[in-house]
């Protein structure tokens, strides 16, 4: 694809109304841009702040063959974008990554067969499309494993741990697609993810390598730098380049891997899954770096030069969940009297359990005491609020 260079002042569609859009948007608008967004669901979180909010289902192809030709260019922040979509977008506008990109790695099949046809360490895993198929994976992969659905997965969603081959016909049934991907369990040391950008002009830059701490198969805590030595980090973004390279990507990658300890000092990686946009383990780079990892999407999408990712300080970040509503509304006051503390609040009105509100970030002299700020920051919020 010859190099398009979208300038401030043009515009840029983006496919998806979520947080990831919503901060996209900030940046892009930042830097004078004009944003349309497309979403099903009115006022979402990137509408609210957009230049323009098209209210669409995804797969009114008019709607969004009218939106692409309104803008300049084309990015996505949402992964299920159904592909007849986005193949009628970029009939009209540049599409950033390329929706081939979109196709491999929203789906768990083709994204695992790609990674290991490429020669990418992944878990075993095997494709099942049935309860037979599935209890065969399970007696060849060996309990605990995990069955999880070929698309539509995240947050741990779709997703369900095999410890006894007595559990496939319960598994099964709660999969609800006709397609799942069995991996093995991996026992990691810890998580990790490496957020890459590569330019229309094959540079590329990576951002400080993050660590990762779930909770209910869920993002709870990121802090960086990662907590792991510099030969486990020079090897975390050799693969995360290897893979955007492969992929021939645009745009930004999110790799999420794992620390496997295996008598070595070092371990070794295994590349659990891909996203080929910004990531909620790189939301640290918007207030801890030069460059965030919005403005870089921005810049590799514009066909601009890739900015700095410099770290300037160590820094941790805590996901709000909809669960910190429980008491009524969080305590944000007694929050932000934490040093350091930033506040990140996505516009979502309806606080279910689970449901990602926001986040919080704390920069601060070294990692461990930004994870314990931020995590202080977190508990002040389930405060019961005097609003005296
Ligand atoms: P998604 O993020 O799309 O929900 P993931 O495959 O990344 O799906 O799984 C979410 C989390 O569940 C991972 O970050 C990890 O903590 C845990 N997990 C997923 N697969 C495995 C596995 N094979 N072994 C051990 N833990 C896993
Ligand atoms: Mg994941």
């Amino acid at each position: 694809m010859p190099r398009v260079v979208t300038l401030p002042g043009k515009t840029i569609g983006i496919l998806g109304g979520g947080q990831l859009g919503r901060m996209f948007a900030i940046a892009a608008r930042r830097m004078g841009y004009r944003v349309h967004a497309l979403d099903p669901a009115p006022d979402c979180p990137t509408g609210q702040v957009a230049d323009v909010e098209w209210s669409a289902a995804y797969d009114d192809t008019d709607t969004a063959v009218a939106f692409a030709r309104a803008v300049d260019v084309v990015t996505f922040e949402f992964e299920n974008i159904p592909y007849e979509t986005l193949q009628r977008v970029a009939e009209i506008a540049p599409v950033f990554p390329a929706p081939l990109v979109l196709d491999t790695t929203r789906h768990r099949l083709r994204e695992k067969t790609f990674l290991s046809t490429h020669g990418f360490p992944v878990a075993p895993y095997r494709s099942v499309s049935s309860v037979e198929e599935l209890r065969a994976a399970v007696i060849a992969l060996k309990t605990p494993c995990i069955l999880k659905t070929a698309t539509f997965g995240y947050d741990g969603k779709g997703q369900t741990k095999i410890t006894h081959l007595d559990q496939c016909d319960a598994a099964w049934g709660a999969l609800g697609q006709p397609l799942g991907v069995v991996e093995g369990y991996v026992d990691f040391v810890c998580e990790l993810s490496v957020i890459v950008a590569r330019a229309q002009n094959g540079a590329i830059r990576t951002f400080d390598v993050a660590e990762n701490l779930h909770e209910h198969h869920v993002l709870d805590v990121t802090v960086v730098p990662a907590r792991v030595s510099e030969a486990t980090k020079q090897a975390a973004v050799a693969v995360s380049v290897a893979v955007a390279k492969s992929l021939d990507l645009v745009g930004v990658l999110a790799v999420e891997l794992f620390l496997v300890g295996d008598g070595t000092p070092q371990g070794h990686l295994i590349v659990n899954e891909l996203a080929p946009r910004p990531h909620n383990s790189g939301h640290f780079t918007v207030d801890a770096c030069v460059t965030s990892q919005f403005e870089q999407q921005l810049r590799a999408v514009c066909g601009l030069p890739l900015g700095d990712v410099r770290l300037l300080s160590p820094v941790a970040m805590a996901n709000i969940l909809g669960d910190c509503w429980d008491n009524g509304e969080p305590d944000f006051a007694a929050a932000l009297e934490v040093p350091g503390v930033n506040l990140h609040l996505y516009g979502k009105s309806d606080p279910r359990p689970g449901r990602k509100m926001g986040h919080l970030t704390c920069l601060a002299e070294d990692a461990e005491t930004a994870r314990l700020r931020v995590i202080e920051a977190r508990q002040r919020l389930r405060r019961t609020h005097d609003p005296s």
